[in-house]
């Protein structure tokens, strides 16, 4: 069920030195491209239009049902710029089902697949020079993302949606580079709560992780780790990335998904190249327990934790206010930086693609 796209191009497109001098070292989310994409969607009619459009604000009434019961949904994808120029995504049928999945426990209708492809690809194709060369993992992040904007003040599933498309061209995520960062345990806040919306991407979940991310940085910690909800007993993720802890003996585990974790696509895929290997991945429940006792006698030898925007970021410990769990401040570990290597590989194309993971946008 696709819908042809209008595509009106910005006439005042940001000057070619300018973008060119911009491309250099990107810092991650502060620009974004000239163009948009534009897809509305009415209860009775479905999806009814699909435009590229000039980058700019939104005219929105305040009234809009996103600005007051958060009806809103998003994704995070790269485009990867290979070294013969052509232009490539990683796994976007994955980043569509998701898409649909978080829609359907949101409430708001599904993006079909083929617009969401088509999407992409009409970016890509108006604003192909903002993807940048493949030095210091840059790269262009799309951001897909679905918003109530029925004016509508009453609360109810909202009739009228808007699915847009924006993107920024960005560098490494975190400006410390490749080194182990620390890890603030949150204790005070949960991030998402049994049969909730934590395996929805949602901004909400986001909103609700902040205050224990602000204290993170107070405490000198640059992500957050929360614990389930019901029992502040497991493991669950960052306030936006997957965990996995390695153990010694060479087997990894990484917290089940259960309904209160997102689904990362990076995570599924370090599992299948980790399988690839023949290392044993266990998919189940880790308490902070085992973690402290692991970290402690020397069990567990690297945690990392993995996402689109930032990869594999290494974890060098943990930290909350009633300990300090050092693993290796300085270096990363061995597996945490070959799979580091050869995901970053597939993506820009510098590594065979057995799994068929690439998609060429241009
Ligand atoms: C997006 C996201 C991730 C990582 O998912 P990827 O598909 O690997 O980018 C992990 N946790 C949360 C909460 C997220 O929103």
């Amino acid at each position: 069920m696709s819908i042809p796209f209008e595509v009106q191009r910005n006439a005042n497109p940001m000057p070619k030195a300018q973008r060119e001098a911009l491309l250099v070292n990107p810092v991650f989310g502060q620009n974004r491209t000239d163009h948009q994409v534009v897809c509305t969607w009415e209860k009775e009619k479905g999806w009814i239009s699909a435009q590229v459009l000039p980058y700019g604000p939104i005219l929105m009434d305040p009234a809009s049902a996103v600005l007051h019961y958060a009806q809103e949904i998003f994704e995070g994808i790269k485009a990867y710029r290979f070294a013969d120029g052509s232009i490539w995504t990683f796994r976007p049928h994955e980043n569509a089902k998701r898409m649909q999945l978080s829609a359907r426990r949101m409430a708001l209708p599904e993006v079909p697949e083929d617009i969401f492809l088509e999407s992409l690809k009409q970016l890509i194709a108006v604003d192909a020079d903002w993807v940048p060369d493949a030095s210091n993992e840059k790269s262009l992040y799309i951001r897909p993302f679905e918003i109530a904007s029925e004016n509508f003040l009453g609360v109810r599933a909202t009739h009228r949606a808007e699915y847009r498309v924006i993107a920024s061209p960005v560098g490494a995520y975190f400006t410390g580079g490749f080194k182990p960062i620390s890890i603030w345990i949150s204790q005070k806040s949960a991030r998402a709560g049994k049969n909730g919306t934590g395996a929805a991407k949602s901004g909400g979940n986001y909103a609700a992780s902040l205050v224990a991310q602000s204290e993170g940085y107070d405490n000198g910690c640059s992500q957050v780790m929360f614990l389930d909800a019901e029992s502040s007993t497991y493991v669950e993720e960052l306030g936006g990335m997957n965990l996995f802890f390695v153990f010694k003996d060479g087997h990894v585990a990484t917290p089940a998904l259960d309904g209160t974790i997102l689904g990362g696509i990076t995570r599924k895929s370090l599992i299948q190249l980790m399988q690839d290997r023949g290392i044993a991945v266990q998919e189940r429940k880790i308490s902070l327990d085992e973690v402290r006792s692991g970290i402690t006698s020397g069990l567990i030898s690297e945690v990392f934790a993995c996402g689109t925007a930032a990869v594999i970021t290494p974890i060098g410990g943990f930290k909350s206010t009633s300990e300090t769990l050092n693993i290796s401040a300085t270096e990363p570990g061995p597996l945490t930086i070959s799979l580091r290597e050869e995901l970053t590989g597939i993506q820009y194309g510098r590594v065979q693609d057995r799994h068929n993971w690439m998609y060429r946008l241009r």
